[in-house]
């Protein structure tokens, strides 16, 4: 008997330890979920600017960037004292270093980049707040979170106009599940809240509009139905 790959509808020869078929698998892990879509960077600068424009159009703008950006700052320094702890000799394990390093990596960058990958995480909670089917489970968010918050870091690349595959393979390794998750959950843990509670506020402005438009209506109607 053959055996197919678990996924169903999908009719491919599964590995040969395993359920998945090598596409499906690859997806997993890289997404935290067989069939989970990738979050796409156009997908993510939509948000980031949805997500700016929610937070300009307040009258404390200023003082949201600002408790978001003191606690971008405290990330990095706590992920500066980590690597200098592991020079030091401390026994760390694996998920927290890299965790670290990539933080290191991606704040470490100008004030504005560093903003723009504040503001993805940010983003992001507030898509899943939004749109509870975008993500597959817990892990396929925390995944989407880790990889393209890692695939900002671009200080490594300056003067390369264009880097290939192979050389940002190089500079910056595939991240393996685990270390995604423990990157992902962090990120979250941090700016996930920020980003759930601007989905909160938009959904009550959007419901405040449709109250205020029906409120219209039924002056001018004198329907009192609705
Ligand atoms: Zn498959």
């Amino acid at each position: 008997m053959t055996r197919t790959c678990s996924v169903p509808g999908c009719n491919n020869q599964p590995t040969a330890f395993g359920n998945l078929c090598p596409r499906h698998k690859k997806n997993k892990s890289r997404w935290g979920h067989e069939l989970q879509q990738p979050l796409s960077r156009g997908e993510a600068a939509r948000l980031i600017l949805h997500c700016r424009k929610l937070i300009d159009r307040r009258n404390n703008a200023e003082a949201i960037y600002g408790s978001l950006r003191a606690i971008r700052l405290a990330l990095k320094r706590d992920a500066i004292e980590t690597l200098q702890g592991r020079r030091a000799g401390t026994v760390m394990t694996e998920g927290p270093a890299i965790a670290a390093q990539i933080l290191v990596d991606v704040l470490g960058q100008s004030d504005e980049a560093a903003d723009q990958a504040m503001m993805l995480v940010v983003s992001l909670g507030y898509l899943s707040a939004d749109n509870a089917s975008r993500f597959r489970c817990d892990n396929a968010l925390f995944c989407a979170v880790a990889r393209r918050f890692r695939a900002m870091a671009r200080t490594q690349f300056t003067g390369h106009i264009s880097p290939s595959s192979g050389q940002r393979h190089h500079a910056m390794k595939d991240m393996k599940m685990k270390h995604s998750l423990y990157l992902g959950r962090l990120l979250m843990a941090s700016f996930g809240p920020a980003g759930a509670l601007l989905q909160e506020q938009e959904q009550e402005r959007l419901r405040g509009a449709e109250v205020r438009k029906n409120n219209v209506f039924r002056a001018i109607t004198g329907d009192t139905t609705i």
